[in-house]
């Protein structure tokens, strides 16, 4: 057995610790956040293990989280029956940093020094953000195997940290705070559950304070509950708590099913799709719990591809709770269970749409790129995607227009649905091609995305009427037969001739033939492809891919 030892901390770390421990920032109360949080992650490990493995030591002890304070000695002490360390485990997860958020931590508080306080106050900087509260801290644990020993890590936050053999009877990890002199709110009961109710309320296991019987946290699983009872402020705070974003999801989806499987869901559309390199959610997918045990942290089979900026929990009964993670994904349950939501979801944007226009005009802002991503390559769901587009169009530059929109007001002759590709608004607008259309009061929608070239390529029809691009269109001009028979007269067909020719001896090798139209009206002429050229959404789709 090796005694006292005394290890550096890797050079990174000790950057984070000078920089935790001098920070004058009056939010500290975080630190409690990150000490909750990972007890609430080494319990949710050892529930994990139960599932398979009962050689444990002691399996029967209850899964909690104590929070005990001994105002005369300014010690704050957090202990739980989670999963635990064994030594080596100690030094290598409190010893370096593991986690990917103090390392941009540290970047982010080098670049804007200002604002720090900001960055610590926002965002989890783990275990180490204890220091800005402590003079010391010991951590002791056991871990849930049998024949491992127990160990302590002490530290008080400078260049080392000692490790050693230590007398602990229960399974978990007991971290015991020297509060500093400034720290002593942190002794209080009714601070403490403030800040408990408020960071960690649905942290899904009971958080005791001293000797109290009763749980401090509330620690309901929120999407457990139904739908009507739960209120609108503790789903934005369930939020937060899950994300760390700390501005309003644009909407929510909570979903209570029983038939044709039973499983709650409990869905976010964030305000923006990008997360925050702080964010606690590191990956794409949803969180999956079977029965209230987490099953798999990231899962990304529960939503088409297109759809995942969608953040939230599912919890399924009928999952077996004895899959392995990797099993999770070839079930047909999951299956089910991803055609549910997807369905659910795409209603909930479609409601958005007709009930709230406004807002779904945000949504759209942000998240087009994405619907239109899966019109484009979502052989499954691109048809169900398709109402939830929106354009301008020739008659409507202000408000967004769906297709259905458009049908709607179409004239009931017009067969087609008319569309034109460009860049701008402005400039398409003023395109000699929609010329016709004006003068015959058609409308066109405006696609001038740099993506709407690849929904085109997938969506050809919208409810069996086609899609058809205005420029390549031959749409007649003329309205009456006094027009027509204008045009037919030998003096009109010899002056245009004389044009022709006389066009295409100026412009020469640049041009391929000089052709009459009949759908200009204020325009003398305009550009068209020659004949097999590409078609001019084929040839955006090669423009956009050659950048
Ligand atoms: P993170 O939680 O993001 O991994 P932390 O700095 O908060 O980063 O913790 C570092 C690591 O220390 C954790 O990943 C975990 O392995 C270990 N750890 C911290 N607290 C506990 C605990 N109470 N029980 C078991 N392991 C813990
Ligand atoms: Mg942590």
């Amino acid at each position: 057995q090796s005694a006292n030892r005394s290890i550096p901390f890797k050079a990174e770390t000790i950057q984070l610790l000078n920089i935790l421990i001098h920070s004058l920032y009056n939010d500290r109360e975080v630190f409690l956040r990150e000490l909750i949080s990972n007890a609430s992650d080494a319990l949710t490990r050892l529930n994990f293990e139960l599932l398979t493995n009962r050689e444990v030591f002691e399996a029967e002890a209850e899964p909690k989280i104590h929070i005990r304070t001994y105002p005369d000695e300014k010690l704050l002490v957090i202990t739980d029956s989670g999963i635990g360390m064994n030594e080596a485990e100690l030094i290598e997860n409190l010893g370096t940093i593991a986690q990917s958020g103090a390392r941009s931590f540290i970047q982010a508080a080098q670049e804007k020094n200002a604002h720090l306080s900001d960055i610590i106050g926002q965002f989890g900087v783990g275990f180490y953000s204890s220091f800005m509260v402590a003079e010391w801290i010991q951590v002791t644990s056991r871990s849930y195997r049998i024949e491992d020993s127990a160990a302590t890590w002490f530290s008080e936050g400078a260049g080392t940290f000692n490790i050693e053999p230590a007398e602990y009877e229960h399974r978990g990890t007991q971290v015991k705070i020297k509060l500093k002199e400034d720290a002593a709110e942190f002794l209080e009961e009714f601070r403490l559950r403030e800040i408990i109710r408020k960071h960690s309320d649905f942290i899904p296991y009971p958080i005791y304070l001293n000797e109290g019987e009763e749980k401090v946290n509330q620690q309901t699983a929120l999407w457990r509950q139904s739908p009507q009872e739960v209120e609108e402020t503790q789903l934005e705070d369930f939020y937060r708590q899950y994300t760390l974003d700390f501005e309003k999801p644009l909407l929510h989806l909570h979903m209570a099913v029983d038939a044709p499987l039973q499983m709650y869901a409990l869905l976010f559309v964030p305000a923006n799709p990008e997360r925050n390199i702080f964010s606690p959610r590191k990956q794409d997918g949803l969180k999956l719990y079977a029965r209230k045990i987490l099953i798999q942290e990231y899962t990304q089979d529960l939503l088409p591809k297109s759809l995942r900026f969608i953040q939230g929990v599912v919890d399924s009964e009928d999952l077996p709770l004895n899959v392995s993670r990797e099993s999770v994904q070839s079930t047909r349950l999951m299956a089910q269970l991803k055609k549910l939501i997807t369905n659910r979801l795409i209603d909930t944007f479609s409601r958005l749409a007709k009930e709230k226009p406004e807002e779904y005009a945000k949504f759209w802002k942000t998240y087009s790129v994405f619907i239109k991503e899966g019109i484009a390559t979502d052989e499954e769901y691109y048809e169900q995607f398709m109402p939830l587009l929106r354009y301008h169009s020739l008659k409507n530059t202000t408000e967004w227009i769906s297709l259905d929109d458009y049908i709607e007001s179409k004239p009931v002759d017009q067969q087609k649905i008319y569309y034109i590709l460009g860049d701008d608004e402005r400039s398409i607008i003023n395109s000699p091609h929609l010329e016709v259309y004006k003068k015959r009061n058609l409308d066109v929608l405006l696609f001038t995305d740099p993506v709407d070239p690849f929904v085109l390529m997938r969506a050809k029809k919208y409810k069996d009427i086609e899609l058809v691009n205005a420029a390549t269109e031959k749409l007649d001009a003329s309205e009456s037969q006094a027009e027509d028979a204008e045009q037919e007269k030998p003096e009109t067909q010899e002056k245009i001739h004389t044009v022709i020719s006389r066009m295409k001896t100026v412009l020469g090798e640049k041009i391929s033939d000089v052709r009459v139209t009949h759908q200009l009206v204020q325009s003398p002429a305009r550009l068209i492809d020659a004949e097999g050229a590409l078609t001019p959404e084929l040839q955006r789709v090669y423009k956009m891919m050659d950048k």
